[in-house]
């Protein structure tokens, strides 16, 4: 009997893993990309010499699935992850304080540098043990908690303003996408429990050393040939027939193709187009959240600091991207120069301005943070803008959400914005893709690697 055919729709993150593990299950796989490249929402472009990534990518040490999957594409060597975590975090006209873990049990590990926090009065450092004990008792698989908001939250766990703008959004914002106020308890908790209080090494930080397109689109195309994927980039897919009990009919431009199996990972918007009416729920009511990324490019190092945090400041997240930007010269980073990306969450009221404003008010905000700038000449300012980065992490997401399995038999959809119990990140993508391939192989009568059975469950 020949191998059954599996048909993967979209190449980012979720496309990546599903192909893989169906390949690796024993399918025949084809992967059609509506773009000329692999990774989705991970990319890279080139200007005036220099790399630039779409948008600052992070991870940390508790996310598996991701961290298999880069060592799945061979992509392990090409990322930085912190022995340990630490987070400089700078105020204008501030002295630094450090967001660190020791090697002490959860959540001790965390006490320290919480205790020597500066950026929070010592009765608001004092205040932090009520909710983070309390966040450690909720139930998790509780319904209800999605229909809280954390900002709500905190403050009836006596958390002023104060706290909950110079620590929660710290991690708010870059994880969820949304602020506190806004963030669903249920994935504000989830977030904060896996990520930082229920193990002492689950938060150590790690992000790529190279472009994204590099890490995630050029490694995977690789990992996919060998495992022998037919990988078809360009191909839009415009039509679904998948409501005849036998073969699934992919049509993309000119061209059909017939799938035993079909896992589609395109985004929320488009998958609920391509299937029959009612197949999924109404997902526009997951809405999305914007992220920007505004990059400079400096005539000299102003930092050395790889990473660092701001409070009491417009910017969030700052990176030394310098390295990456010189990713494949021969002669490496240009002499002295440092290139700084300043990833900003949540970024409605900056997602709609103009790219010079956004370069000079941030190159300003910088130099408040770290007064070096200030001295520095700008070579290149790059904004990057993704109006649909995420999902909206609000109270009533976790509801709209979809598991992986649809009610056609043999069709699958996988994506961040699937119900994986993860927000819309690279893990989630990773997890929803894994388990919609362990799911169309079961349904197949496939071979399937038992730790991907336990994910498809
Ligand atoms: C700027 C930015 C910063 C982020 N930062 C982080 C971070 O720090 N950490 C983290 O974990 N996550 C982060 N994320 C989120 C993360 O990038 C995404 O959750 C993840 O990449 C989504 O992967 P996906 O495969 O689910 O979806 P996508 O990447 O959206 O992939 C869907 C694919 O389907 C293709 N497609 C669409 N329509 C069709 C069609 N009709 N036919 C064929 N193909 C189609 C698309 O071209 C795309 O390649 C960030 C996202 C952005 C945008």
């Amino acid at each position: 009997m020949s191998a059954p055919h599996v048909v993967v729709v979209g190449g980012g993150l979720a496309g990546i893993s599903a192909a893989l593990d169906a390949a690796d299950g024993g399918a025949t796989v084809t992967l059609l990309e509506r773009r000329g490249k692999l990774g989705g929402l991970t990319w890279s472009f080139k200007r005036k010499g220099r790399w630039f990534d779409n948008g600052q990518h992070v991870f940390l040490r508790c996310c598996t699935s991701y961290r298999s999957f880069l060592d799945r594409i061979g992509a392990t060597d090409m990322v930085h992850l912190q022995d340990r975590l630490e987070v400089p975090v700078l105020a204008p006209g501030a002295k630094r304080a450090v967001i660190a873990r020791s090697s002490l049990p959860a959540p001790l590990h965390l006490l320290g540098s919480l205790a020597r926090y500066r950026h929070l009065s010592v009765s608001d450092r004092a205040r932090l043990a009520r909710p983070a004990l309390a966040l450690r008792r909720l139930d998790l698989d509780d319904p209800a908690l999605d229909d809280v908001a954390f900002g709500a939250w905190l403050t009836a766990h006596g958390q002023r303003r104060e706290a909950i703008e110079a620590l929660w959004n710290l991690i708010a914002l870059p994880t969820l996408n949304v602020s506190a106020d806004d963030a669903s308890l249920s994935l504000a908790a989830m977030v904060f429990r896996t990520g930082l209080l229920d193990a002492t090494d689950a938060g150590d930080i790690g992000w790529s050393k190279v472009p994204l397109g590099e890490l995630h689109g050029e490694q995977a195309s690789r990992a996919l040939a060998e495992a022998g994927v037919t990988v078809v980039l360009g191909a839009t897919v415009d039509a679904l027939d998948a409501a005849t009990g036998g073969a699934r009919v992919v049509s993309f431009g000119d061209r059909s193709i017939e799938a035993d199996a079909l896992v589609v990972t395109a985004p929320p918007e488009v998958t609920t187009g391509l299937l029959p009416a009612g197949v999924l729920g109404p997902l526009d009511g997951l809405g999305s959240s914007p992220i920007v990324n505004v990059h400079l490019v400096l005539d000299r190092r102003v930092t050395d600091l790889s990473m660092f945090a701001c409070v009491k400041s417009p910017v969030q997240f700052v990176f030394d991207r310098t390295d990456s930007a010189h990713f494949g010269d021969a002669d490496g980073a240009a002499e002295g120069e440092q290139c700084l990306s300043i990833s900003l969450s949540a970024a409605d009221a900056d997602i709609g301005r103009r790219p010079e404003d956004l370069v000079s008010g941030y190159l300003d905000a910088l130099g408040e943070v770290v007064p070096a700038v200030r001295d520095a000449v700008l070579l290149d300012g790059v904004v990057s803008r993704e109006r649909s980065a995420t999902f909206r992490a609000v109270p009533g997401s976790g509801a709209l959400r979809p598991g992986v399995a649809t009610t056609l038999d043999r069709v699958l959809v996988a994506g961040a914005w699937c119900d994986t119990g993860w927000p819309a990140t690279m893990e989630g993508a990773v997890r929803s893709g894994a388990a919609a391939a362990a799911a169309a192989l079961a349904r197949l009568g496939t071979g399937v690697k038992p730790e991907l059975q336990e994910v498809a469950s």
